[in-house]
């Protein structure tokens, strides 16, 4: 088990969903109170730092969507991965994952037959009982559902969040009063029945993104100024270049033509602010460019943003998808309502480009490679948007006028507005690992000397250091040590 899953396990930030049922199916997790505090910050971190900043206008909409969208997005046709049973005992492989542990790499678009031949070359067997495999099939990974009595009305829970957003396209731009480029968000959960699921919430049957697509003239590809950005360094895994990344200022990206598009120059470099400022490194940070054959058939250029963890390697956090008109040509075509708009005085047919973030990866990452130390002296250091609280109080016993101390303290904090939790059991050794390892950073602790001289110790957990000072200038202390 690795490091943070046995810290997320321990300290209720996300465990298997249905854990006390025997034989629960995989791939579903929740999320408990500390998690929930960690994720929500994410979420309002990513809104205030791209959703504002873009100008986005955010829409909230529905997971069961009926059977028509998804004929017309290409999902009944082809939103398929290409599976593998075993002969004997029945286990199911997805072709692509099991082969590149062959160091076999597959695109998307390869062969069944292609696929069978590699099984047969590399002699890929069986993980679980060594049998052979049998041919390999495609397996659809929407989840269906009947809307109403009978199956005559078929749903499905949607693969993917950012289908309502072109679906609500028209309607959001005709209320909106706004001209292109039109940013659009969404956070919500998408469902997809993986064959494999693993690695907790990384690959999980249900997930959260966060996504924003960006509906322009394509006339305009090029009106995005980047003279604000234009000097920040890009770490990038180009096609044919260095393995691991290289980095390249944003202008010599868009002069050398390595990034082709004005608006995926402009919204990558925003994004890449955005992780930055979440706390991840630059040199565990990637944008690798995908390949023709293995970006998704619509797309003119995808970039995938990856980390990089001790645990899992290169995990792809975010899709940046150039998706041209592709989506609202294939909605308008099924249902038969026109999707143009008026721009400046004619009739466009946006295009769109995509950044689709999946919120339960950013968090995994993010927790993971900022923790520290291990067992009991792990820490983990979250910047302050994203600590689930800044701090705690700990009267040292629950008598004698110090447990009222610590409810003033603890009152004062919040009526400040910062985020306080309250902690009277166990002893401070205790009290301390706990918030250590769910990325509080500050502990007070109110004794005897307090009823004394109305002062208090802190501790910072960062690096262990304590001082004493007036309850007076906890305020001012905390506002400077927080958000300077
Ligand atoms: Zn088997």
């Amino acid at each position: 088990m690795s490091d943070f899953i046995n810290l997320a396990l321990r300290r209720n930030i996300l465990y298997p969903c249905n854990e006390i049922y025997p034989n629960s199916p995989a791939g579903f997790y929740d999320y408990g109170p500390t998690g929930v505090k960690i994720r929500n910050n994410i979420v309002e971190f990513w809104r205030k730092e791209l959703v504002e900043k873009l100008g986005a206008i955010e829409i909230d909409g529905c997971q069961i969507l009926p059977q028509q969208v998804f004929k017309a997005s290409g999902h009944l046709e082809g939103f398929f991965d290409p599976v593998v049973r075993c002969t004997k005992c029945g286990t199911s492989y997805r072709v692509d994952k099991l082969l590149e542990k062959f160091n076999v790499v597959v695109g998307e678009k390869t062969e069944l037959e292609e696929l069978d031949k590699l099984i047969i070359n590399n002699n890929v067997k069986c993980e679980k009982c060594k049998s052979r495999l049998d041919k390999s099939f495609r397996f659809n990974m929407m989840y269906k559902v009947n809307i109403g009595i009978g199956e005559g009305n078929p749903g499905y829970l949607r693969p993917e969040a950012c289908q309502n957003i072109f679906l609500d396209f028209v309607r959001i731009y005709k209320g909106s009063r706004r001209n292109l480029p039109l940013p659009i968000a969404q956070i919500g959960k998408a469902f997809r029945n993986e064959i494999a699921p693993r690695n907790a919430t990384i690959r999980g049957r249900e997930f959260t993104q966060m996504d924003i697509e960006v509906f322009f003239d394509p006339d305009k590809i090029n009106d995005f100024s980047i003279k604000e950005i234009e000097d920040i360094e890009l770490p990038v895994c180009l096609l044919g270049g260095k393995k691991e990344q290289e980095f390249f200022k944003i202008k010599d990206l868009q002069k050398k033509g390595l990034m082709k598009f004005g608006v995926e120059v402009y919204y990558i470099a925003k994004e890449y602010e955005f992780f930055t400022k979440l706390g991840f490194l630059p040199k565990e940070m990637r944008y690798k460019e995908v390949s023709p054959e293995d970006r998704p058939f619509y797309s003119l250029a995808t970039w995938d943003f990856e980390v990089f963890t001790e645990e899992l390697g290169w995990v792809e956090l975010v899709a940046n998808n150039y998706r041209t008109d592709h989506d609202l040509k294939g909605h308008q075509l099924g249902s038969k309502s026109s999707l143009e708009i008026t721009s400046e005085e004619k009739k466009v047919l946006p295009h769109i480009f995509e950044i689709s973030m999946g919120t339960d990866r950013i968090l995994y990452t993010l927790l993971s490679n900022r923790l520290e130390g291990l067992n009991e002296k792990a820490v983990l250091k979250l910047n302050e948007p994203i600590m689930p609280y800044h701090m705690g109080v700990f009267p040292l016993v629950n008598k004698d006028g110090i447990d009222e101390l610590g409810e003033q303290v603890f009152n004062e904090l919040t009526r400040k507005r910062f985020r306080t939790l309250y902690d009277d059991k166990g002893s401070i050794g205790k009290r301390y690992a706990r918030i250590d390892e769910i990325g509080v950073r500050y502990a007070i602790t109110i004794d005897y000397q307090t009823k004394e001289d109305n002062t208090v110790t802190i501790r910072d957990s960062w690096n262990t250091t304590q001082e004493r000072l007036p309850i007076k200038d906890l305020t001012k202390y905390f506002e400077e040590k927080l958000y300077k």
